[in-house]
């Protein structure tokens, strides 16, 4: 007797096979993943500040580090007066906002998840 193929056995034991390494690996994937949102929303933070800069170099308060009453109040400020092309979102739905009297001294962009979602 030549039959070709595989018996029953040989598949289940493939697909047990197939099925432990799926399982090792999908963890993984989750992780890779949350590292890639952390780091876009990073990016995203260094984006609003760099907005902040530009506005502080035209508006020139650079010296003084005083925002005045025309300091932006919020994200989208930055964006209505062309400092940004469009407001960023924090992948994993954090909100994005501008603290002006931050305790460095400096304005700070800040997302509302906090934790590794902080620049620097
Ligand atoms: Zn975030």
């Amino acid at each position: 007797m030549n039959r070709k193929g595989f018996t029953l056995i040989e598949l289940l034991i493939v697909i047990a096979i197939l099925g432990i390494l799926v399982s090792l690996i999908l963890p993984r994937f989750a992780d890779v993943r949350e590292d890639a949102n952390e780091k876009v929303c990073v990016a995203n933070l260094r984006g609003l500040v760099s907005a902040m800069n530009i506005y502080e170099v035209k508006e020139n308060t650079v010296s003084t580090w005083d925002w005045g009453t025309d300091a932006p109040n919020g994200v989208a400020d930055l964006e209505t007066w062309g400092y940004l092309a469009d407001v960023p979102s924090c992948p994993q739905g954090g909100t994005y906002t501008i603290d002006t009297n931050a305790t460095s001294g400096n304005p700070e962009a800040v997302c509302s998840i906090g934790g590794t979602h902080v620049w620097p």
